[in-house]
């Protein structure tokens, strides 16, 4: 396990350049990759945090040594609780998105339909990717989730694809490994990540074998190419603020001909499972956001009470209703996500999996009321959310007593922080990164409908249906 956020960077900057942004090919401390790599940093030096640090560290079944909890296959409802707990004060305490947590989702799934493969078709999975999982711990990885095909033609499934390389395949199975080619879009940090852990995007029929594919790679690794995405924070020249250091970085990672040993394959044509480990991946995402989600609403209420405290409206009875709306929706998130891990049961291989139907109503809460969320600070805040003058306008000797002047509100309040607030605001609902983390709360994992399906999938109706026909004495089975 890594003591520091120093051990991370130093593998991580020793890696080979195979990343390319705007044109041109880039190294992994390029300053554009700065802030996203800050806010990985954070799972490693937050080790010290007294609320946080607890929260981050687990014990791994595999070895009973200390890793870090990104790291950590799931065993008990705990583990998932304690989990949850660690997403939301984490997004509380950097005011963004973790961005680790797909990796550790990915390697949960893996673990259980390595397993289940196993039991079925007599393969060697499980065993390989426990020797895998082992070393991923004990040097404590950075992986992103690796899953969106570009997926050409929508309507058509990968093997009648006018060009094959739209999902991810084998193009050549070898003794000692497979050449896979294709490419993972949306890859949310991949430029600062160290492994990538790949798998099919969606289900599969016998004739899409060859599409049928589960591995881990070094993210540097021969053929593998990111072509890279930025985003950050406008930065500030007078008033520091701690949350604006972090930021993020995606990539439509190409994989070009690449060698995968054996070893590091997961899964290698059983179709029949091709489905499950982006299923039980999402599930995964899905309930880490019943937390995230809930610490993300909080931010914009916080902003939103005390944007009406400085305002002077917060007794006003709209502006209480909209607060409490907030509130009830971050709770109601979270509750859910709670109880999604203390009806967890366990997977044959041993893996904790929280309840299938909470999740989805949670993550489907969470999608579609973030718009709302976001509309209730913008109407709060009023136009100047918007419209801000720049940072160092309020620093010019001759516009900026003028400016401090005229944005004053209640008495007592002292200008400067009204300055400071509003900023804050702005670059929540108008910033750099306000329509990725809109898009993000949206699609993120998977959009409402995708859960307003899965809930189809998992609620039994049925029971509901046979209840209401005892309760109205239909006796008949129509
Ligand atoms: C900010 C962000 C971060 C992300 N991070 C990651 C990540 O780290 N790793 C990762 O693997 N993925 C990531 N994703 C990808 C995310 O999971 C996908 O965007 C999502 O699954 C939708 O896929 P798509 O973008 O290809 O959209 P599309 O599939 O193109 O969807 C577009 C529209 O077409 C419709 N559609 C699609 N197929 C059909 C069909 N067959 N029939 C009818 N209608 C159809 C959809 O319903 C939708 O309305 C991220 C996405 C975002 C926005
Ligand atoms: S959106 Fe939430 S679940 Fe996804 S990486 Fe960010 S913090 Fe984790």
């Amino acid at each position: 396990m890594r003591k520091s956020s120093a051990e991370y960077k130093k593998h991580l900057f020793s890696m080979k350049n195979n990343l390319w942004m705007n044109g041109q090919k880039i190294s992994r401390d390029d300053p554009r990759l700065e802030p996203g790599i800050n806010l990985m940093s954070q799972t490693y030096d937050l080790l010290s945090h007294p609320k946080i640090g607890p929260l981050l560290r687990a014990k791994s079944h595999l070895t009973g040594k200390e890793i870090n909890r990104f790291c950590h296959i799931h065993q008990t409802s705990e583990d998932l609780m304690t989990r949850h707990d660690l997403t939301k004060e984490f997004q509380l305490h950097t005011g963004t998105c973790i961005q680790r947590c797909g990796g550790c989702d990915t390697l949960n799934a893996f673990d259980i339909v390595s397993y289940n493969v196993d039991k079925l078709k007599g393969t060697d999975y499980h065993k390989r990717f426990l020797k895998y999982l082992q070393y991923f711990q004990e040097n404590d990885f950075v992986a992103p989730i690796t899953i969106t095909d570009p997926k050409g033609d929508r309507t058509l499934r990968p093997h009648q694809q006018h060009d094959p390389d739209q999902y991810l395949h084998v193009v050549e199975r070898k003794s000692d490994g497979i050449v896979v080619r294709g490419a993972k879009f949306h890859n949310s940090m991949a430029p600062y990540g160290e492994e990538l852990l790949v798998a099919p995007t969606r289900a599969l029929r016998p004739e899409d074998k060859d599409w049928c594919v589960c591995f881990a790679v070094p993210a540097d690794w021969e053929g593998v190419k990111m072509v890279c995405t930025y985003v950050q924070h406008r930065p500030r020249k007078k008033m520091p603020a701690f949350y604006t250091q972090f930021g993020s970085a995606e990539s439509s990672t190409i994989f070009d001909n690449v060698f995968v040993p054996w070893e590091r394959v997961f899964m290698c044509g059983e179709t029949e499972f091709g489905h499950e480990p982006g299923r039980l991946s999402s599930l995964y995402h899905r309930y880490n956001y019943s937390a995230c989600k809930p610490a993300a609403i909080q931010i914009l209420l916080g902003a939103a009470a005390l944007a009406a405290d400085y305002n002077g409206i917060e007794r006003t009875q709209h502006v209480q209703a909209k607060l409490a709306d907030m509130i009830a929706t971050g709770q109601l998130i979270y509750a859910t996500g709670s109880m999604a891990a203390i009806n967890a049961k366990k997977a044959p291989s041993g893996t904790m999996v929280p309840d299938e139907t909470l999740v989805h109503a949670a993550r489907y809460l969470a999608g579609s009321k973030i718009y709302h969320e976001y509309e209730t600070l913008s109407d709060i805040a009023g136009g100047l959310a918007s419209t801000l003058p720049y940072e160092e306008d309020f620093f010019n000797p001759e516009v900026g007593p003028l400016l401090h002047k005229y944005i004053a509100r209640k008495k007592g309040v002292p200008p400067e922080h009204i300055h400071k607030l509003w900023r804050y605001i702005n670059e929540l609902v108008a910033g750099a990164n306000t329509g990725r983390a809109q898009g993000g709360g949206l699609h993120g994992g998977g959009s409402p409908i995708m859960e307003q399906i899965a809930m189809r999938f998992t609620y039994d109706l049925e029971k509901d249906k046979e209840n209401v026909k005892r309760l109205c004495g239909i006796t008949e089975s129509k």
